[in-house]
C-alpha cells in the first residue's frame, strides 16, 4: 500500500495529481475465479477483504453494476451502534462495532469513526416501561446502555424542545455511548484498497446478468464485460437481492423499498451525538462538515424508483421541527433515496442458498452500514468453510421454515 511522505503530497498537489497512484488498480476482468462477489457496497467490499485475509484467497473479483458505493454504501446516515435486543443480534452488531472501532488501523484508512453517543428519545409512559426491559436485555447481552434524564438530554441536545406541552413530550431518553457516526465512503474505500492490496480484482461498470448453474451447483457468472468461470458466489447487492436471486432461481423473503434522507446547510456545531425520536419517526446527526443530517421510515409502497416521494420526506421535516423549533428556518440542501431490502422480522439473511456454492448478505434493511464489516466478515467464513459461523447461523433462510425469527423493530424504534 502506498504512503505519501509530506514532500508527495505537495507535489502532488501542485501537479494536479498527475502520477498520483490510484488507491486501486483497474484491472481487466479474468475468465476464472476462485470467488466472485457480486456488488461492491460496503458489504461486497469487507466481504472480498476478509476472504483474502483471513481465508488465504488469492484469486477473487468483486463486480459492481456502477461504482463503488454507489448503492446504499454511499447514501445511508452513517449512525453506528450495537443496541439490539436479542442475543443473536448483539453479538454480531457488537462484533461489527468492534471491527469499526479497529478499522481506521486496520485498513490505514481513516474512516472518520466519531462515537459521540447514540441518544433514543423516550415519550411517553409506555416508551419508558418499554425500554427498561430493553435496557436490562441489552445489558444482560454486555451492551452498553444508559438511563438519560430529560435534563441530560437537554444538555446533549441543546435546542431540542423539552416542553411539557409538546405534542411528543420528552420524559427521556437511553444512550449507548459507543454509537455514532462514521464516513460512508471511507468504509467502501478503505476496505476496496485493502482488499486491492491482497489481490482483490474490482471491476466497476460491469453488472451481472445471469448464472450459470449446473446440477444445482454455480459454476459461472455472466457479466457485461463477459463470462466468469468460478465455483463460489457471495451476493450482496442490497435493494437488488430479489433481482439477482431471480436470476439464480429462487425466491427471497424481502421487499425493495426506497429510503429517504436529506441534509440542510452547514451549522456551526450544535451536538455531538446521534438522536433518535421513535414517536415522531425521525432521526438526525450533524456531519463534521456542520450539515444536519436527517431521516426517517420507509416509502410506504415497494418500488426500486432511488427517489422516494415528497409525503415521506415532508414527514421528515415535520418530526424534525416538532423536536427542533429553532431548525425551522434552516434550508434544506439536498434529499435522495436509496433502496433498501426490508425482512419482516428486521433482521438481515447471511447465509447458503438454495444453489450449492452460493452465498448470499441481505435483508439489512433501513440498517446495514453499521453491520459492514460484521456482514463481511461472516459472509467470508461462510462461503470459505461452505458453512456458518455462529455469529450467522441464527440468520439463515431456514429461518423462514423454521419461524425461528428474530424481530429487532423493538430495539431502537427506529432501525437505523
Ligand atoms: C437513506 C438511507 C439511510 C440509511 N441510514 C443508515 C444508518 O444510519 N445506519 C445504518 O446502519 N444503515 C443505514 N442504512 C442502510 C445501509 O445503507 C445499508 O443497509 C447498507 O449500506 C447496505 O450495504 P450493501 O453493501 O449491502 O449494499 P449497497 O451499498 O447498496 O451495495 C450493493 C451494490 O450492488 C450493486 N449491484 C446491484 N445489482 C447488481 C448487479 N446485477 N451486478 C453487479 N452489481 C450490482 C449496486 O450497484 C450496489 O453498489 C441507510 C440506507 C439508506 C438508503
Amino acid at each position: 500500500m502506498q504512503k505519501y511522505s509530506t514532500l508527495s503530497l505537495v507535489r502532488n498537489a501542485i501537479s494536479h495529481h498527475n502520477g498520483w497512484q490510484k488507491a486501486w488498480r483497474n484491472p481487466d476482468l479474468k475468465s476464472e475465479y476462485d470467488a466472485v462477489v457480486v456488488g461492491g457496497g460496503g458489504h461486497g467490499l469487507a466481504t472480498a477483504y476478509y476472504l483474502a485475509k483471513e481465508h488465504g484467497y488469492k484469486n477473487v473479483a468483486v463486480i459492481e453494476a456502477g461504482w463503488l458505493g454507489g448503492g446504499n454504501t454511499g447514501r445511508n446516515t452513517t449512525i453506528v451502534r450495537s443496541n439490539y435486543l436479542f442475543p443473536q443480534s448483539a453479538k454480531f452488531y457488537n462484533f461489527s462495532l468492534n471491527l469499526y472501532e479497529n478499522m481506521s488501523q486496520e485498513l490505514d484508512f481513516n474512516i472518520m469513526l466519531r462515537q459521540a453517543g447514540l441518544l433514543t428519545l423516550l415519550h411517553s409512559r409506555h416508551d419508558l416501561e418499554v425500554m427498561r426491559r430493553n435496557i436490562n436485555a441489552m445489558h444482560m447481552n454486555g451492551i452498553d446502555s444508559d438511563w438519560v434524564t430529560p435534563d441530560e438530554v437537554a444538555h446533549i441536545a441543546p435546542g431540542i424542545n423539552m416542553s411539557e406541552d409538546a405534542r411528543f413530550p420528552i420524559v427521556g431518553g437511553i444512550l449507548q455511548k459507543r454509537g455514532g457516526v462514521a464516513r460512508h465512503d471511507g468504509v467502501a474505500w478503505g476496505y476496496a484498497r485493502a482488499g486491492d492490496a491482497l489481490g482483490v480484482d474490482i471491476i466497476q461498470m460491469c453488472a451481472v446478468t445471469g448464472f450459470d448453474i449446473k446440477n444445482g451447483e454455480v459454476v459461472g457468472v455472466q457479466t457485461a464485460k463477459g463470462h466468469i468461470k468460478t465455483k463460489k458466489v457471495a451476493i450482496a447487492v442490497a435493494g437488488h437481492s430479489s433481482v439477482l436471486a431471480e436470476m439464480a432461481g429462487f425466491r427471497l423473503p424481502v421487499s425493495s423499498m426506497a429510503l429517504q434522507a436529506c441534509v440542510s446547510e452547514p451549522l456551526k456545531p450544535v451536538f455531538d451525538a446521534a438522536i433518535m425520536s421513535p414517536a415522531t419517526g425521525i432521526y438526525i446527526s450533524q456531519s463534521d462538515k456542520g450539515e444536519l443530517v436527517m431521516g426517517g421510515a420507509l416509502d410506504a409502497y415497494p418500488s426500486y424508483a432511488q427517489r422516494g416521494n415528497i409525503n415521506t420526506l415532508e414527514h421528515i421535516i415535520s418530526g424534525v421541527i416538532e423536536l427542533f423549533p429553532c431548525f425551522s428556518r434552516i434550508k434544506l440542501m439536498r434529499q435522495w433515496a436509496g433502496i433498501v431490502d426490508i425482512v419482516h422480522d428486521s433482521s438481515p439473511i447471511i447465509g447458503h442458498t438454495p444453489v450449492k456454492g452460493m452465498y448470499i448478505n441481505c435483508g439489512f434493511g433501513t440498517g446495514g452500514f453499521k453491520a459492514t464489516p460484521a456482514g463481511g466478515w461472516t459472509l467470508a467464513y461462510t462461503l470459505a468453510n461452505d458453512r456458518p459461523h455462529k455469529m450467522n447461523e441464527d440468520f439463515s433462510l431456514k429461518r423462514f421454515e423454521t419461524g425461528a425469527f428474530i424481530d429487532e423493530m423493538g430495539a431502537a424504534g427506529i432501525a437505523h
